[in-house]
Parts: C-alpha cells; sequence; structure tokens
C-alpha cells in the first residue's frame, strides 16, 4: 500500500514538475506587488521588467502546466481565462490601446520559471520582431 502511494506521488512530481518560486508568490511567502488576483489567477509586477509595465500572469494551480508545450485539452478555461484577464490587467495599467503578451515555452525560447506565466508588457513603443 505504502509502496503504491509512493509511486504515485513520484508520477505526480514527474508530471508536475518542482516546486518554483510562483508557489511562494501565490501562497504570499514571498512578497510580490500584486496588481489582479481572482481564485484562479494571480497577476504581479516582474521584479525585473523588460518595459515600464510589465505583469506577469499565472494559474493559481499549475496542474501540470509546467510551460505552454505541456498544454492539454483539459487546460482550455484556464488558458483562455488567463487570456481575457491579460487584457483586464493591459486595461488596468493603462495600456490596452498597445500592449504585448509573451508566453516562452522551454529552454529554447529562455523559460526560466516552470510555472506557466504570461507576460504582459507596454508602456512603451515595443520592436518588433523580439529577440
Ligand atoms: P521566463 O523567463 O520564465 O519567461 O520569465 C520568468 C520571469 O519571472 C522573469 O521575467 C523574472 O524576472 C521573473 N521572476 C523571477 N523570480 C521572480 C520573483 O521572485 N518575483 C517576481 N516578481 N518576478 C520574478
Amino acid at each position: 500500500h505504502d509502496e503504491e502511494a509512493s509511486a504515485k506521488s513520484a508520477a505526480t512530481e514527474a508530471n508536475t514538475g518542482a516546486p518554483t518560486i510562483f508557489d511562494k508568490i501565490i501562497s504570499k511567502e514571498i512578497p510580490s506587488d500584486i496588481i489582479y488576483e481572482d481564485e484562479r489567477v494571480l497577476a504581479f509586477r516582474d521584479i525585473n521588467p523588460q518595459a515600464p509595465v510589465h505583469v506577469l500572469l499565472i494559474p493559481k494551480l499549475r496542474d501540470g502546466l509546467t510551460e505552454l508545450g505541456k498544454a492539454e485539452a483539459r487546460h482550455e478555461d484556464i488558458l483562455g481565462h488567463l487570456m481575457h484577464v491579460s487584457k483586464i490587467v493591459a486595461e488596468k495599467e493603462g495600456i490596452v490601446d498597445g500592449f504585448r503578451v509573451v508566453i516562452n515555452s522551454g529552454p529554447t525560447a529562455c523559460q526560466s520559471v516552470y510555472h506557466l506565466h504570461l507576460h504582459v508588457l507596454g508602456g512603451r513603443q515595443l520592436k518588433w520582431p523580439p529577440g
């Protein structure tokens, strides 16, 4: 029985990945500058902003979404909600007329925190293409 439980917890660990710094931000163990919160998502300012407005938007429950590249059909609701809230964040920050939403997925895209997050960027003229 114990073996079965530990195999299950090992599989869950492998599937969801190790905890990240964002868990402590969600639990408020680590303080952050929160600009929007509801039952499902949290938005807070990036500690190393790349534009005058640089907000990170994350699901509170990671549920296997370490990166966008791991998305499955069950994640569609939360992915849609995150996209909609990115617009609410842009509105709150006064950049709704021109902003960018970025998701880095995987090492090749320079993802550094393995808990899905949307970057909401704006407040200056953004360049294209990004680096
Ligand atoms: P990624 O490179 O994974 O797409 O983005 C991770 C982002 O998280 C980076 O822009 C980084 O500055 C931000 N970040 C990392 N640690 C912290 C933290 O402790 N607090 C906040 N507010 N942002 C963080």
